[in-house]
């Protein structure tokens, strides 16, 4: 297996510091970026499997960064933050990142997500790398991309997994807990109106409307 990359954007040194050594040690490839401005940089050369991101930066703030770095890239992202508030996770989670850990952390837990995120993120990219056409949409699992008539449709991660998973799974009827599992992983923290929010967005983004049935008091199901 090649080495994944993590890509650390965090001002405060030591903090990053302890990262990069602790990744490294793992077997990850680490770059660390100071500031938010050179962080988008660096996502752009270094072609990072997943992000590490402060959410105080002196420069961006770190849920801007997120935002700018979902809009051009399909890359899991973990914010960092000292905050423990239940609305700033939200809002984080709601701006296109996968997860969410508390400073001062634990090193191997944070490992241990970044492992889980990464293997959630190979598994529903599929081993088969082939392009299928649905509903006027060609998904590129090879390039986890989604083109709806020829032009890129703009995705967060979460969002592009939801939708291969119901594509996958037609006329299914899954729950919005089930879904919270499956896409966003046992151990996630937030909310089934996490869904809801994603399901919105895809029926917008992606054309398929209702056809992303909502089965009331029950949850969701596609039907093609
Ligand atoms: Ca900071």
């Amino acid at each position: 297996m090649d080495q994944k990359r993590i890509l650390v954007i965090e001002d405060e040194k030591p903090i990053a510091e302890i990262l990069k050594y602790g990744f490294e040690k793992e077997g990850f490839q680490v770059a660390c970026a100071y500031t938010g401005g050179s962080g988008l940089e660096k996502a752009e050369e270094y072609k990072p499997d997943m992000v590490l991101l402060d959410w105080m930066l002196p420069d961006i703030a770190g849920v801007d960064v997120c935002r700018m770095l979902t809009e051009q890239h399909n890359i899991p992202i973990i914010m960092l933050t000292a905050r423990g508030n239940v609305e700033d996770k939200l809002y984080g989670l709601e701006s296109g990142a996968d997860d969410y850990i508390t400073k001062p952390f634990d090193l191997r837990e944070v490992v241990a997500r970044v492992r889980t995120i990464l293997r959630r993120f190979d598994r529903v990219r599929g081993i088969r790398e082939e392009q299928s056409a649905v509903e006027g949409l060609t998904v590129s699992e090879q390039e986890r991309m989604v083109y709806r008539n020829g032009e890129p449709v703009e995705l967060t991660p979460k969002e592009y997994d939801l939708l291969l998973y119901f594509l996958k799974h037609p006329r299914q009827v899954f729950t919005r807990v089930i879904l919270l599992e499956q896409i966003w992983g046992y151990d996630y923290m937030g909310d089934t109106r996490t869904v809801d929010i994603h399901i919105q967005r895809l029926r917008r983004k992606t054309g398929l409307g209702e056809k992303l049935v909502t089965v009331f008091g029950v949850g969701y199901k596609y039907v093609p």
